[in-house]
């Protein structure tokens, strides 16, 4: 119930900034400019850290790397350096902001890189995506077994209805091949 109701406010936060920071479709955007908005929210990130609150930190990180995202999309040449340290440092400040505020049920092996890719299931599930059938909004059916992903917040997670799943994966929180076989066509990882 806290955590549909936080998402409610970062929501509420999002509509909030309008559109200063969300720009419309097919609106040509200069770095110089992108860069001081992102700076400014930089620094409503640390001040909010500093006042502890953790979700106005995490919305300001987030939309600072969308921000140097965009200008590294738009020009890739533009402080390269610069832009990329500050997509990957404060990259790395959303993402453990939105650890405290987030986390998945239990059961579910959360989809990151660097994840366990235990025995041959990686390259099994890898070989077989293309088995992969839609069947819902974050729902698959892999050789009779039903995927389910899993998103809360920042966080990806994933289960399996096959018994190697649920008998081990879900145990010692590794992905069986059914769960790679989705992470590889939905390109998870990414
Ligand atoms: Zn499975």
């Amino acid at each position: 119930m806290k955590k549909t109701v936080l998402f409610g406010l970062a929501i509420l936060g999002l509509a909030l900034a309008g559109p200063g920071v969300i720009r419309g479709e097919g609106e040509t955007a200069d770095p110089g400019e992108l860069h001081r908005k992102a700076h400014l929210l930089g620094r409503d990130a640390q001040r909010a850290v500093y006042q502890e609150d953790i979700l106005e930190a995490f919305e300001a990180y987030s939309e600072a790397v969308s921000l140097y995202q965009e200008i590294a999309r738009i020009d890739p040449g533009w402080r390269t350096d610069f832009v990329q340290s500050r997509i990957e440092q404060w990259g790395e400040e959303a993402d453990r902001l939105g650890r405290e505020i987030y986390s998945l049920p239990d059961g579910v092996v959360e989809i990151r890189p660097g994840m366990t890719r235990e025995g041959r299931r990686f390259d099994e599930g890898r070989a077989g995506a293309a088995r992969v059938r839609e069947t819902g909004e974050d729902e698959y059916e892999v050789e009779s077994f039903t995927v389910t992903v899993v998103r809360e917040g920042p966080l990806k997670g994933a289960e399996c209805s096959c018994p190697d799943y649920t008998y081990r994966g879900r145990k010692h929180n590794f992905a069986c091949k059914h769960i790679w076989s989705v992470i590889t066509r939905e390109r998870l990882l990414q």
